[in-house]
């Protein structure tokens, strides 16, 4: 055996013994109810954030500091004694959903139960025990061989269950003592049937709302159909100018800055084990429709959209009232992905908006939010070691997933700290998060930290 291999044997034998104190000590986790959105759990999240602290001080880690946001604290911490090996910037949250419908839970939510396998608990998955595994990988090296062969900056949020409000402005706040090589984003899971996976893209946004106002007041049809734009009508218009039949954008130059699907990314696709027919019976929809030519979950993760989120105008009430409405609006929302700008996104989906020629109304488009996609390259090097560390853990070859959506910390470090993002999470896709009776399979969560113990050392090994 080469003295890496010594190591981690070490490691999973520090790992091994003390399964039990630190299944005891993930259970007293998780018995914090740290709702991060409701205001009279604010103690509870505060308590949350000192008892991770609290590890991580005791554990060995450096600079521990539950550091004030403006919100709930974010907990940092760093070990950075290894030269010249990479640094990991770490990231995970300790707030968890509310619990509601209460009754649904077989045992209250924040007592936890373990059961087949798994410990039920709000946040056993999403994402406490997903932290909790990371400051134990943390312990295992730092008690066993006194070093991590990384150096790693732990930054876990308090506010990732409420829209991470205070995370950009810490985040550019404290830009100066973040810097790191990567960020390893702990808060996705495996594949459906519980494979191994590593999420690898994550979908940005543009958000906006169009209004199309004519007369002054609701109008008579009878009186006045003929003579006006009907603002309804209007909008219908514009809205049928933006898709085409075939599913594609019709807004000029929408796909300008799409990066193409690689031959070896449509591999990976491939791969993925997709039922068409009965992931549309699952939804209740007689056939998926989408832009032809990408397989469905090449157009949920790396393909963008144009989707009208609501649409409003008009008389809605029982029966028939015969009027021209004064107004009629609609909220519209991309879905983005490599290399689109979300700004430019707006600004282009504006202008084919304010070009659809309807004379006699005014309509005004509107920016409502925005989100960067983040996407890092399956053949990055950090990708590579995290499959490695899965496949010799979990023994299988990962999968490689792009998500429809959008973890708001991912973006955030590409945008603010300029740092390739790696998801590497260990949920089982069946975890029930943000639902009554959430879960985490224990063998994931053991795996998870038995992962993380061989990634810190496969990082160290990369080539620089
Ligand atoms: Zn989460």
């Amino acid at each position: 055996m080469t003295d890496q291999t010594d190591t981690i044997a070490r490691l999973d034998a520090f790992l091994d013994r003390t399964a039990d104190e630190r299944l005891g000590d993930y259970v007293e986790f998780l018995r914090i109810p740290s709702i991060g959105t409701l205001s009279e759990h604010d103690a509870d999240t505060e308590a949350a954030a000192r008892f991770l602290a609290e590890r991580l001080e005791r554990w060995g880690l450096e600079h521990v500091e539950v550091s004030p946001t403006g919100g709930h604290p974010i907990v940092y911490a760093d070990w950075l004694h290894a030269e010249g090996a990479p640094t990991v910037l770490v990231y995970g949250h300790y707030d968890v959903q509310p619990v509601d419908p209460l009754d649904l839970w077989v045992r209250p939510p924040f007592d936890p139960r373990i059961e087949d396998g798994r410990i039920f608990a709000r946040g056993a998955a999403d994402d406490k025990g997903q932290v909790h595994l990371h400051a134990w990988a943390a312990r295992a090296w730092l008690e066993m061989e006194g070093r991590l062969p990384i150096n790693v900056r732990y930054v876990f949020e308090g506010e990732e269950e409420s829209g991470s409000t205070h995370f950009d402005g810490w985040l550019r706040d404290n830009r100066h003592r973040l810097s790191a090589d990567l960020a390893v984003i702990s808060d996705t899971g495996f594949f459906e049937g519980n494979h191994p996976a590593i999420t690898v893209g994550l979908r940005g946004l543009t958000y906006l709302q169009v209004d199309v106002t004519g007369p002054d007041v609701d109008l008579h049809s009878g009186t006045w159909g003929g003579n006006v734009q009907n603002p309804a009508n209007a909008l219908a218009r514009i809205i049928a100018a933006l898709r085409n039949d075939d599913g594609t954008v019709a807004v000029p130059s929408f796909y300008d800055e799409v990066r193409p699907i690689t031959p070896e990314v449509h591999a990976q696709f491939q791969r993925l084990p997709l039922d068409e027919a009965e992931f549309a019976a699952g939804i209740g929809v007689p056939e998926l429709f989408g832009e032809a030519g990408f397989l469905p979950l090449e157009r949920r993760g790396a393909r963008p959209t144009l989707d009208v989120n609501g649409l409003w105008g008009g008389f809605q009430g029982e029966g028939s009232k015969t009027i021209i409405p004064a107004h009629a609006h609609a909220k519209i929302s991309c879905r983005l992905v490599a290399d689109m700008d979300p700004e430019r996104t707006f600004e282009r989906v504006r202008d084919a908006i304010l070009a659809v020629p309807v004379p006699g109304v005014r309509v005004d488009v509107r920016p409502l939010n925005h989100g960067m996609w983040s996407l890092v390259d399956i053949g990055h090097p950090a990708v590579a070691a995290a499959a490695t560390c899965l496949r010799e853990v979990f023994g299988e070859e990962p999968y490689y997933l792009y998500e429809g959506g959008s973890i708001p910390a991912g973006a955030s470090f590409g945008t603010i700290l300029g740092l390739p993002v790696a998801l590497v999470g260990f949920t089982n896709p069946d975890d029930q998060a943000h639902a009554p009776n959430e879960s985490m399979v224990l063998a994931n969560y053991e795996g998870g930290a038995r992962t993380v113990v061989r990634y810190w050392q496969a990082l160290a090994d990369l080539p620089r």
